[in-house]
């Protein structure tokens, strides 16, 4: 069920995380925002309690450790408690490895790789102590499949496919029946070609995106369908891209 849930979605700026954010307060969920633009984030909240949904927002960087753990603070001064950790926040800022983006390299690691272990970290205790919780994060089909120029990003995705899988293994065994979601999205019309410095990268993206792109809203969709699923029952991967993708 989704309603009065109370989800946390990082990267709620733009984007997945702002499609997301939205339907999931469509349904009756009170959602926390995070992200680095505060701006971006105070007027998603504005248009959600405008339809009549509950909303908060904290600037957040999840690069910083306490940064993370001061949004589950707020959630659960906001709202009492958090049900979902949506790790959503990302970059992909992609280049062939002999462009030697050094800096974009470990940019990557710090926001898609660490980001991802401080969220859980910040989150994890609540939902050991109360045996239940939900943890949903944004692979990619670069975590599934390699892709020239994407070695890097590619990299930080397989990683969240297996830091997910071990999660769902580790819970299970030890009974806390943390459910897990993750989720391989292919072409999204996003910001996120805008974080590509490497010119030729960014126009062969473009390219496809402007061929195969669709809507962050099929991701919020999924999102919410592995929320929706009984509590008993993890919904565990969706890979979700355009209907024409041949790749
Ligand atoms: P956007 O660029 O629209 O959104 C990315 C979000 O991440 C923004 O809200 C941005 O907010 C946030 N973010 C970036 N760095 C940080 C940080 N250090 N701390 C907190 N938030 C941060 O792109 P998408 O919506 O597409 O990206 C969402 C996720 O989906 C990413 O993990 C991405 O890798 C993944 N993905 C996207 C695909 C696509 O085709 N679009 C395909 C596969 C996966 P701000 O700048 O305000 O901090």
């Amino acid at each position: 069920m989704i309603k009065d849930k109370v989800v946390i979605i990082t990267g709620a700026s733009s984007g997945i995380g702002e499609a997301t954010a939205k339907l999931l307060a469509s349904k009756g969920a009170k959602v926390v925002l995070g992200a680095r633009r505060a701006d971006r984030l105070k007027q998603i909240a504005d248009e959600i309690a405008k339809d009549g949904g509950q909303a908060t927002y904290k600037e957040l960087d999840v690069t910083q450790q306490s940064d993370n753990d001061a949004i589950v603070e707020l959630a659960r001064k906001a709202f009492g408690r958090v049900d979902v950790m949506f790790l959503n926040a990302g970059l992909m800022p992609s280049s062939p490895l002999s462009a030697l983006k050094t800096d974009e390299w470990h940019q990557m690691v710090d926001v898609n790789i660490k980001g991802v272990l401080n969220g859980v970290a910040a989150v994890l205790p609540e939902f050991i102590a109360r045996k239940s919780g939900h943890v949903i994060a944004t692979s990619s089909v670069a975590g599934l499949k390699a892709y020239p120029n994407g070695a890097v990003y590619g990299g930080t995705k397989w990683f969240v496919r297996d830091f997910m899988e071990v999660l769902r293994l580790e819970s299970a065994m030890e009974g806390t029946n943390i459910r897990t979601a993750t989720i391989y999205p292919a072409a999204i019309n996003t910001e996120l070609l805008e974080t590509i410095s490497d010119e030729g990268t960014a126009a062969a993206m473009q390219n496809t995106y402007d061929k195969y792109g669709i809507s962050p809203d099929r991701i919020a969709d999924v999102v919410a369908f592995a929320i929706d699923a009984p509590e008993d029952t993890t919904i565990n991967e969706f890979t979700v891209g355009p209907a024409n993708q041949p790749w």
